[in-house]
């Protein structure tokens, strides 16, 4: 089954169970200003969750397009690594909004995957949360699930919008991808590693916390549910990586054959392939590369793709042609990214542009100060000047630094950073200190950079 018919049979199933087809929104969120990025389905019907808007259905499916490269939600650093985690994916889920809860929604999810998707009971492990009685005795005793494949587990299956708010205990259903791929069940050990990937969230909203940290029942509890596209997408093509699977063999294609790397399994080449989805959703939903808030976000995704093009060898401007590519795969589904095809690849070019100019530069003094190191951290005034005077960001040397199993000095960073603060006070061109404007920092669920300089810089 191709991604596109999954996505399809999802929101027809769902459409059959009374199941209002909402269209995705945009991945900068309409209805708060605290949140980075969409970063899953419920985002754009928050308000309803809250009782504070209404819609005219009580159910509603999607198709949500995702990224989760910074806040509370950030898989930038997991992008190469594991099979499982994107910057951009799409996000399928069913919402109840005071209508169904527990039993429908288990139901729901486990007649769709086991009936019409058709996967085999015995690869399916299921959690609740400890507290979660009435959903365990509804796998156990009325799905039939068994016990062998289902635990109760803490932190993993409880769910908070923020410290207060919507909040209820969630269940997770897990696809085992087979003895040969390392990792244990889900609550074990070895849980993170990609051999029991976890493909669908249900979050069951029952709770209201208040300040004092007390639960109360909502008085009509909800459903939240998210499924990964990507993730299904592997287990129906029989492929263990999600970077396998139809969406993404275009896209590696294409990039192999701009930066001329032909192994589609190469980790950079799989960095450049989901780094371009990331890129040009956000410039068509309106980011622009820059260095504050999304921006910054958006920039240090592209310079971390354009840095992966050169590690393979590739020195010319590359990244933008990509979007041709991603295009003809995804412009179908979404056609605002076909109509915005060329300022998306105007605003990569401009920005890989600019960055060549230092990168290369950056790279040399890098590489240099790396082979006289002493010990396995990289020098915290070597992290600042790679910043400061090429354009680096940290999380783009640390990116470096991790391939060689090195860490960034952060405290030495940032003392250089101060250093130079001070400098610029004392000769009096300090102007402005962007901190204040960037409440968007603070929010409970958006804490999507750490530090920001003197000149504004998010760093
Ligand atoms: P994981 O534990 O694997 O990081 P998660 O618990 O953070 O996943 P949820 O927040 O529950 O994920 O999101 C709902 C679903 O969205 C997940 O079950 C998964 O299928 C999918 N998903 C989450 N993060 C990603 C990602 N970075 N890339 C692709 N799919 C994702
Ligand atoms: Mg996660
Ligand atoms: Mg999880
Ligand atoms: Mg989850």
């Amino acid at each position: 089954m191709k991604s596109a018919q999954i996505r399809e049979a999802f929101l027809n199933y769902f459409a059959e169970q009374g199941h209002t087809r909402v269209p995705s929104s945009s991945l900068v969120p309409g209805n708060d200003p605290t949140l980075l990025f969409t970063n899953a389905g419920m985002v754009q019907f928050k308000d309803t969750f809250l009782g504070q808007e209404s819609r005219p259905y009580a159910r509603a499916a999607s198709s949500q397009r995702c990224v989760r490269a910074g806040g509370k939600h950030n898989d930038l650093e997991n992008v190469g690594y594991t099979a499982r985690h994107h910057t951009f994916f799409e996000m399928l889920g069913n919402f109840s909004f005071g209508d169904y809860f527990k039993r429908e929604a288990i139901r729901f999810a486990w007649e769709f995957l086991t009936k019409e998707l058709k996967l085999p009971e015995e690869r399916l492990w299921v959690t609740v949360h400890i507290s979660d009685d009435e959903a365990a005795d509804i796998w156990l005793k009325e799905v039939g699930v068994s016990a062998d494949r289902f635990s109760r587990l803490d932190e993993d299956n409880f769910w908070q919008m923020g410290d207060t708010g919507p909040c209820g205990p969630s269940s997770e259903i897990f696809y085992d991808h087979g003895a040969d791929v390392p990792g244990g069940p889900p609550g074990s050990e070895n849980d993170d590693l990609d051999r029991y990937i976890e493909i669908w969230n249900l979050v069951f909203m029952q709770f209201e916390r208040s300040a004092d940290g007390e639960l109360h029942p909502l008085p009509k509890p909800s459903v939240d549910t998210g499924m990964g596209l990507e993730r299904i997408a592997a287990v129906m093509q029989g492929v263990h990586s999600n970077y396998e699977i139809d969406l993404f063999q275009a896209l590696l294609n294409a990039a192999g054959e701009v930066v001329g790397c032909s192994n589609t399994e190469e980790k950079s080449l799989r960095v450049i392939a989901d780094h371009i989805r990331s890129c040009s959703f956000l410039i068509a939903d309106g980011v622009m590369p820059s260095n504050e808030g999304r921006g910054f976000v958006l920039r240090r995704i592209i310079r971390r793709a354009v840095r992966h093009g050169h590690k393979l060898g590739h020195k010319d401007i590359f990244f933008y042609k990509l979007v041709a590519a991603l295009v003809a795969e995804m412009g179908e589904a979404y056609p605002e990214l076909k109509e915005k095809q060329s300022l998306i690849e105007k605003a990569l070019r401009k920005e890989e542009e600019q960055f060549a100019k230092t990168l290369d530069k950056g790279l040399a003094l890098l590489d240099e100060a790396l082979e006289s190191l002493d010990g396995s951290e990289v020098p915290g005034a070597l992290v600042f000047t790679l910043h400061d005077t090429y354009g680096f960001p940290t999380d783009l040397t640390q990116d470096i630094a991790r391939e060689r199993g090195l860490t960034l000095d952060m405290d030495g960073y940032e003392k250089a950073m101060n250093a130079q603060r001070e400098r610029a006070r004392a000769a009096g061109k300090f102007k402005q200190d962007y901190t204040d404007s960037l409440d968007l920092d603070g929010a409970t669920e958006f804490l999507g950079y750490d530090r920001v300089s003197a000149e504004g810089k998010v760093v």
